[in-house]
């Protein structure tokens, strides 16, 4: 099946079994705005879990806080985003649809890419064993001249870029002959600078109130209480204080679902370090979030790091680790050396000192500071949209049934266990509520008792219950009950003494942070 297709699908499922759904949807929506549902809610909130601890519970030197969305107007001033917090759009007069053209060039590119790797692929199921990619990219024609389109296109974008050229990126689209999905055309309007920050009013009066804005990253929140948090907290460099909140961005584009959307949660990490060791910190910080990622069990291939064309203007370093989504690598998480630009600022701007004493160099110093800062919501994509299968399953009467498995990391599951009564009657709905009140001070379950049990599994299956529980006849004299596991559909007979015992050992927390200390 297409990706295209699939993806449709993982958003009709999030839909139907209360994962995600559009904002306001009986006023017939608000674009790029979503609500997470009853099962949504449940598996963001383990993702949440899953990184705060896994930076603030295990780290000795990271601290969390949570800052308000509201802050004082200059913070964006010193930040630098009420100048420069903006995307090139351009649209297409033909459709009227907008477009941010540094995301159709670098889609162009990503085409270019993808042609040179086909070449290479076709070749090495054609020489087998024998084939050597390095020398065979250096000769064959047409990759050479593909590698030679592409990168003239990229330093020619990175340049424009970094001289705000918009005319220049109006020329790249034109001469890379780029025409718009929607209408096949080549009709553009010119680039134009767009900033992305909701702005609103503070105060009752009208003439009193001042514009202050929705902040578009958590990261300032964290800077602005630098001072307060390393001052009550002991901190001694090098620290860090983490941060999960909402941030809001006026997207030009704001399709693919909830990858792209103008309200959406970062979990954000500053980590201050001694001016000139940023680069050793940046390194170790990519290291450890990748293996964040990787703990939670899909295949590895689908991550990749992507180093920045163009940095930020607060930056020194910079790359983000991507993730293969249903419409290609996109990135998940940024990772930014940010210098010591937003504390100084803060510092001229507030003008108060922000500095840091060092007892061992004797000195003061304005830390620099190493981000990570990965989105809540593409996370959340990632697991539903790599969990999601469709399989054809053997029945026992020789038929096959087709179900629908979300194969989401046990330990983030939304609901850990269903206790299904296998009858409504002769007493099994008490012995399987008593287990119920036994489990549910530990871990999220579901006590169902309509319908058959062949039904209730495929419900379960589909909003990736890893666990179910049959109580049946057998289990009032033999105190047993069936476990049947999402994944393998295998069933086992086990004491129900038994039973926290083994559904905790998988959906434990701590057996995935030891893979990543
Ligand atoms: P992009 O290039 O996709 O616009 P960005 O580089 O502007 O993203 P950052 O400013 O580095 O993103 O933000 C950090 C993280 O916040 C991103 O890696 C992403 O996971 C998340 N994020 C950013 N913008 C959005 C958005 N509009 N919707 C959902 N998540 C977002």
């Amino acid at each position: 099946m297409a990706q295209e297709d699939i993806f449709k699908k993982i958003i009709a499922h999030s839909k139907e079994y209360g994962f995600i759904f559009q904002s306001s949807e009986i006023y017939d929506g608000l674009s790029a705005v979503y609500d997470y549902g009853q099962y949504g809610a449940e598996l963001k909130n383990n993702i949440k879990k899953y990184w705060w601890d896994s930076m603030v519970k295990l780290h000795e030197n990271i601290v969390g806080i949570d800052s308000a969305i509201f802050m004082h107007p200059t913070v964006w001033k010193a930040s630098g985003h009420v100048g420069a917090f903006n995307d090139p759009l351009i649209d297409n007069k033909d459709s009227k649809k907008r477009y941010r053209a540094d995301v159709l060039i670098e889609e162009y590119m990503a085409k270019i890419e993808a042609k040179i790797q086909k070449e290479v692929d076709k070749a090495a199921s054609k020489y087998g064993d024998s084939f050597d990619e390095e020398q065979f990219k250096s000769t064959n024609q047409r990759v050479l001249e593909n590698v030679q389109k592409y990168n003239e296109v990229k330093n020619r974008f990175v340049k424009a870029l970094e001289n705000d050229d918009l005319a220049d990126l109006k020329a790249i689209i034109e001469e890379a002959e780029i025409v718009c999905p929607i209408s096949g055309s080549k009709n553009w309007t010119d680039v134009r600078q767009f900033n992305l920050m909701f702005e609103t009013q503070l105060g009752s009066v009208s003439e009193d109130a001042s514009s202050i804005y929705l902040r578009p990253e958590t990261a300032q929140g964290i800077f602005v209480n630098y001072l307060n948090v390393q001052k009550t907290g002991r901190m001694k460099i090098p620290f860090g204080i983490a941060q999960i909140g909402k941030a809001f961005r006026n997207e030009i584009v704001a399709r693919q679902f909830i990858f792209r959307m103008r309200e959406f949660e970062q979990m954000e990490m500053q980590f201050f370090v001694r001016p000139g060791e940023e680069m050793k910190w940046f390194e170790e910080w990519k290291a450890i979030r990748l293996k964040w990622h990787h703990a939670m069990g899909f295949d590895t291939n689908k991550y990749r790091y992507h180093d920045h064309d163009k940095l930020a203007h607060y930056a020194n370093a910079a790359t983000d680790i991507e993730f293969e989504f249903p419409f290609g690598f996109k990135e998940l998480e940024g990772i930014h050396s940010r210098t010591d630009f937003d504390l100084s600022q803060h510092q001229e701007y507030c003008g108060k000192k922000i500095q840091y004493f060092d007892p061992e160099l004797n000195k003061n110093y304005v830390p620099y500071v190493v981000e990570t800062s990965v989105g809540l919501d593409r996370t959340f994509l990632a697991i539903l949209s790599t969990s999601y299968t469709e399989e054809t399953v053997e029945q026992e009467n020789g038929k096959t049934d087709e179900r629908v498995v979300l194969k989401i990391p046990a330990f983030l599951a939304p609901v850990k266990v269903a206790i299904l009564p296998l009858l409504k009657k002769d007493g099994l709905p008490e012995k399987a509520r008593e287990i119920l009140n036994d489990l549910k001070f530990d871990m999220n379950c579901i006590y169902e008792e309509k319908d058959s049990i062949g039904k209730r599994y495929r419900r379960q299956d589909a909003i990736g219950t890893p666990f179910c529980v049959t109580i049946d006849h057998d289990s009032l004299e033999s105190n047993t009950v069936t476990l049947r596991d999402r994944d393998t559909m295998e069933q086992q007979r086990i004491p129900i003494e038994k039973l926290k015992e083994i559904v905790n050992d998988k959906i434990s927390y701590a057996n995935i942070f030891k893979k990543i200390c």
